[in-house]
C-alpha cells in the first residue's frame, strides 16, 4: 500500500489532472487511475473563466497555454428569433484587469493536453491510462480499490474525480443517478472561413430563443468556430456522445435570425449530450477518501463552471493538504466544507439560468428588457462572485 504522503486519484479528465499537479506541488505523490486506455476529450471548446485561468497560470501553464487560447474580445448577448443584440460586453485585457486574470477559450483536446503533459514531466505524478476502478471499500488504513478486469489495490487516501457517473461517489455511498433535466446539447466545430460573415471575429457570442439557446466562440487562434447549442427535450438520448442529427437542430431554430441559422447548417459532425446534474456531495466523507469536480457536483453547463469549479476543488484540496500533511482525513473534512457552499450556489445559478435562457412568450421579452437594462457592464458585475474569486 502507497505511504501516507500519497494520494491516489481516479480519473484523469480536466479535474483529476488539475488536482494530480496541485497535490505534486503540495509535496505529495500521486497516482491517477484512468479508464480510458488513451487521455481524450470531446472535440469541442471550454470557456475558462479568470477563477480557473488564475488556477492555470499558477501551476505554470501560461506558457504552454498561450498559443493554444484565445482571449475573446467580447461577448454579445443576442435573442434568437430577431437577431438583435441585448447586450454587449467587453472582455479581453478588461477582463484581465476586473478580475485578476484572462478569460479564455480552449479547445478541450488542447487543455487536457497541456495538463496530461505538465503531469508527465512532474515525477511526482504517475498516471495510469487503461485502468478502471469499479468498487471502492473501506479497508485497514485506507481503501480497497476493485479494478476492472479484476485486480484490486489498496490506496491510503483516494481523490475521486471519475466524472458524473462517478464509480468513487458510490463507493461512498451515494448511488443514485445524475437527473436528467430536460435539456440536449449539441456540439460541433466550424472552419472560422465556413462562418457567416456576421458572427466570424474574436467575439463570444450567447443567443437566446425559446427553448433553445446557442453560444459559439473561437477556437485555436480563430481557426475555428466552437458551436453549442442547446434546446429543450423530453426524453434523454440514449448512449453517451451520440451523432446529432443536422435536421433536428435546424428544425428547432428555423425561426431564428438568418446568421444562426447559417451557422448551425456550416456545422458537421454534430454530438450530442443529454443534460444531466447531481446533488453537491462534499461529505461528510469516510476517511481519506473525498469527491471532486462532475464526481462531486455535477452540474449544467448554464454558467459554464463545470470545469472552472473542477479546476477550483483541485486548488483548494490541495491547499488543505498543505495545511495537514499528516492527517489526509482531516485535510479532506476542511476542503468539503470549504467547497460546498460556492458550489451549490454556482449548481443553482446554472438551474436558474437555463430556466431563463429558454424562455418564450411576454416571460422572454421581459428577460430581454432586463438585459437591456442591465448591459454587458451591468451582466458582468453579477459574475463578480464567481469570477475575482482566489483560492
Ligand atoms: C455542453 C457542455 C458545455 C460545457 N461548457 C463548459 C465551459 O464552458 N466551462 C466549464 O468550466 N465547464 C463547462 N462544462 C462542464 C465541464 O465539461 C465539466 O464540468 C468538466 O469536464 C468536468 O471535469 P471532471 O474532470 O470533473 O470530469 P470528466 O471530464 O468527466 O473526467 C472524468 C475522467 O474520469 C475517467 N473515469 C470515469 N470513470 C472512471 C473510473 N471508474 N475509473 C477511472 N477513471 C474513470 C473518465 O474517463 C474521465 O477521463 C460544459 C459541459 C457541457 C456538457
Amino acid at each position: 500500500m502507497a505511504g501516507p504522503r500519497h494520494v491516489t486519484i481516479a480519473g484523469a479528465g480536466i479535474g483529476g489532472l488539475t488536482a494530480a499537479l496541485c497535490l505534486a506541488r503540495s509535496g505529495f505523490k500521486v497516482t491517477v487511475l484512468e479508464r480510458a486506455t488513451a487521455l481524450e476529450e470531446v472535440g469541442a471548446g471550454i470557456q475558462l473563466s479568470p477563477n480557473a485561468s488564475r488556477i492555470l497560470i499558477g501551476l505554470g501553464l501560461a506558457e504552454p497555454l498561450a498559443a493554444l487560447v484565445v482571449a475573446p474580445a467580447g461577448m454579445d448577448v443576442r435573442a434568437g428569433t430577431s437577431g438583435a443584440v441585448l447586450a454587449a460586453a467587453t472582455l479581453g485585457p478588461e477582463a484581465a484587469r476586473r478580475w485578476g486574470a484572462p478569460w479564455w477559450v480552449v479547445h478541450r483536446a488542447d487543455l487536457l493536453a497541456v495538463l496530461a503533459a505538465a503531469a508527465a514531466r512532474d515525477p511526482a505524478v504517475t498516471l495510469e491510462t487503461g485502468t478502471a476502478v469499479e468498487a471502492v471499500a473501506p479497508a485497514e488504513g485506507g481503501f480497497d480499490l476493485q479494478l476492472a478486469g479484476g485486480g484490486s489495490r489498496r490506496v491510503a487516501a483516494l481523490v475521486g474525480a471519475d466524472g458524473i457517473r462517478s464509480a468513487v461517489r458510490r463507493g461512498l455511498g451515494d448511488a443514485a443517478p445524475p437527473t436528467f433535466r430536460q435539456r440536449t446539447a449539441y456540439r460541433a466545430t466550424v472552419p472560422m472561413a465556413a462562418v457567416p460573415a456576421a458572427l466570424q471575429g474574436d467575439r463570444l457570442g450567447l443567443w437566446l430563443g425559446p427553448d433553445a439557446h446557442l453560444v459559439h466562440y473561437p477556437l485555436r487562434g480563430g481557426a475555428l468556430c466552437n458551436v453549442v447549442a442547446i434546446v429543450r427535450d423530453e426524453a434523454p438520448i440514449e448512449g453517451w456522445r451520440a451523432p446529432g442529427d443536422p435536421a433536428v437542430i435546424a428544425g428547432r431554430l428555423s425561426r431564428w435570425a438568418a446568421a444562426p441559422r447559417q451557422l448551425v447548417a456550416a456545422a458537421e459532425g454534430w454530438q450530442c449530450w443529454s443534460l444531466a446534474d447531481r446533488p453537491t456531495w462534499f461529505g461528510p466523507g469516510e476517511g481519506a477518501a473525498t469527491l471532486l469536480g462532475d464526481a462531486a457536483h455535477a452540474m449544467l453547463p448554464f454558467v459554464a463552471q463545470g470545469g472552472a469549479m473542477a479546476i477550483e476543488d483541485a486548488a483548494v484540496l490541495a491547499s488543505c493538504v498543505a495545511a495537514a500533511p499528516d492527517d489526509l482525513a482531516g485535510a479532506f473534512r476542511a476542503y468539503e466544507g470549504e467547497r460546498a457552499a460556492r458550489v451549490a450556489r454556482v449548481q443553482s445559478l446554472a438551474r436558474r439560468n437555463g430556466a431563463i435562457y429558454h424562455l418564450k412568450g411576454p416571460a422572454a421579452f421581459a428577460r430581454d428588457t432586463a438585459i437591456r437594462l442591465l448591459g454587458g457592464r451591468g451582466l458582468m458585475a453579477q459574475q463578480d462572485w464567481i469570477y475575482a474569486h482566489r483560492i
